[in-house]
């Protein structure tokens, strides 16, 4: 039986570890927190799926929270007027639509879904290690393993692995992050009756979403600021205390989105850990890391492609992953996993991760016209919103109608009469 440790429990760690030892694989999994450290610790992401990551889970019946968490059907897009928030009553969008999703997204708090999975894993037989894994462990340890997946997130693992410069436009974080969770939120007035991710974009500001998820205290919606760095929304690094976390990004969103702020007269926060702020580097990186003693291991997800989380694609890319290196390591059967199929491994993953980057990167930069055209347009055609809805399924799709200008008012001109 082969032996494949994977270093780290997180969305492309776990579910590369439950699928491998569905298949028979004999798999070791080195996670530096418990499963209850995990479910009573801090939140982690907003972590909204799309259908293609969901499916993944699917197919290994891993998606035990499916009936339960609640089922995004639309996503829309509402752009702050310029001045609006100056105004006296401060409520014009200039922009505001609803597209509709294909297939329904999902978000399960990490802390419910990984805290699960990894109770599953060990149920199931699997040899969980309790361990904040170092490169001189890893060293130890690799020799011992037919492979060694290094699934660790943005941690400290990721030395190992080489920044691609080529693929790697900033080198700075482009956004400040801050997540609320909380309970009492009321709907969108447009849309009462339909559970949607609401991106509301403030030009020149940053970015606010809001999302439902299925969180450890039951059902609940996300308030995640986006602020570009050094910018009015850029005041959460020295908050500490939760409430006060709250309180914050409500007042932004009473001076910037008070069509949001309206819904959160009566929100609570879901709990003292329902909050999280910080920043990170987008980062491409070579995903062969080589150990002191010469040992290679394979890097994934956020470890070898770290998006920000601006459009949603993080978890999303780390279920893809998961899934593509699953079918790279089954499809590969009693061969050594050397350097040459790493590369392979990774090379097939970029395929699809691609995509995400590039469509990430781009809506972190200011709008070029042709792209506010086509957001424009999604108020007027439905088609349009639809389509654009369902890229975050499957960014690949934007390169057919969105980044390229003669494509963009080609796609619109199709329209026309
Ligand atoms: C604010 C925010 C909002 C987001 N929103 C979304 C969203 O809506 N949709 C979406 O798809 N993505 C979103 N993301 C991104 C998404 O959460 C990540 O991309 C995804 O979780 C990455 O999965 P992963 O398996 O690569 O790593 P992680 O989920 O980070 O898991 C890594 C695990 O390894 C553990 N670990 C770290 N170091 C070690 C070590 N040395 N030894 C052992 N274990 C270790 C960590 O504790 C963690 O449990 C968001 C991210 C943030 C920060």
């Amino acid at each position: 039986m082969r032996k494949i440790l994977v270093v780290g429990a997180g969305q492309s760690g776990l579910q590369l570890a439950l699928g491998l030892q569905s298949k028979g694989y004999d798999v070791t999994l080195m996670s530096n927190r418990t499963a209850d450290e995990i479910r009573s610790g801090r939140v982690m992401s907003t972590q909204c799926m799309f259908d293609t990551a969901l499916r993944h889970e699917r197919d290994l019946q891993i998606n035990f929270w499916e009936n339960q968490a609640p089922r995004i059907e639309g996503l829309g897009v509402s752009v702050a007027a310029p001045g609006s928030h100056e105004g006296p009553d401060g409520t014009q969008r200039a922009i505001d639509w609803v597209g509709t999703l294909d297939g329904y997204a999902q978000s399960v708090d990490q802390r419910v879904k990984m805290a699960g999975w990894m109770e599953t894993f060990a149920q199931r037989g699997g040899q969980l290690v309790i361990h904040g894994a170092a490169v001189s462990d890893l060293d130890f340890f690799a020799s011992r393993y037919d492979l060694t997946l290094v699934s660790a997130g943005k941690g400290e693992l990721v030395s190992m692995f080489g920044r691609d410069a080529s693929r790697s436009p900033y080198d700075t974080p482009q956004r400040a992050l801050a997540v609320a969770y909380v309970h009492g939120m009321g709907p969108r007035p447009e849309h009462p009756g339909l559970e949607a991710v609401r991106c509301n974009l403030v030009p020149g500001v940053g970015e606010l979403f809001v999302m439902p998820t299925l969180t450890t205290s039951g059902r609940a919606d996300i308030l995640f600021w986006e602020g570009i760095p050094g910018g009015p929304l850029d005041v959460f690094q020295s908050v500490k205390d939760p409430e006060e976390h709250l309180a914050t990004t409500l007042d932004l969103m009473k001076t910037f989105l008070p069509w949001e702020y309206a819904r959160c007269t009566k929100v609570e926060l879901t709990d003292a850990n329902g909050t999280l702020a910080g920043r990170y580097a987008p980062t491409v990186r070579n995903p062969i890391g080589q150990l002191p003693s010469g040992g290679r291991v394979l890097g994934v997800a956020d470890v070898v492609v770290a998006n920000d989380p601006i459009t949603g694609q993080g978890s999303n890319s780390a279920s893809k992953c998961a899934a593509s290196y699953l079918a790279s390591i089954v499809d590969h059967g009693d061969k050594p996993f050397d350097e040459e199929w790493m590369q392979a491994a990774f090379d097939r993953y970029w395929n699809t991760a691609q995509h995400v980057t590039k469509f990430t990167n781009a809506m972190l930069a200011p709008p070029p016209e042709h792209v506010l055209n086509i957001i424009g347009a999604a108020g007027q055609i439905q088609t349009i919103a639809d389509r654009f809805a369902n890229g975050f399924d499957d960014p690949s799709d934007f390169e057919n109608f969105f980044y390229d200008p003669d494509k963009a008012n080609a796609y619109l001109a199709s329209f026309s009469g």
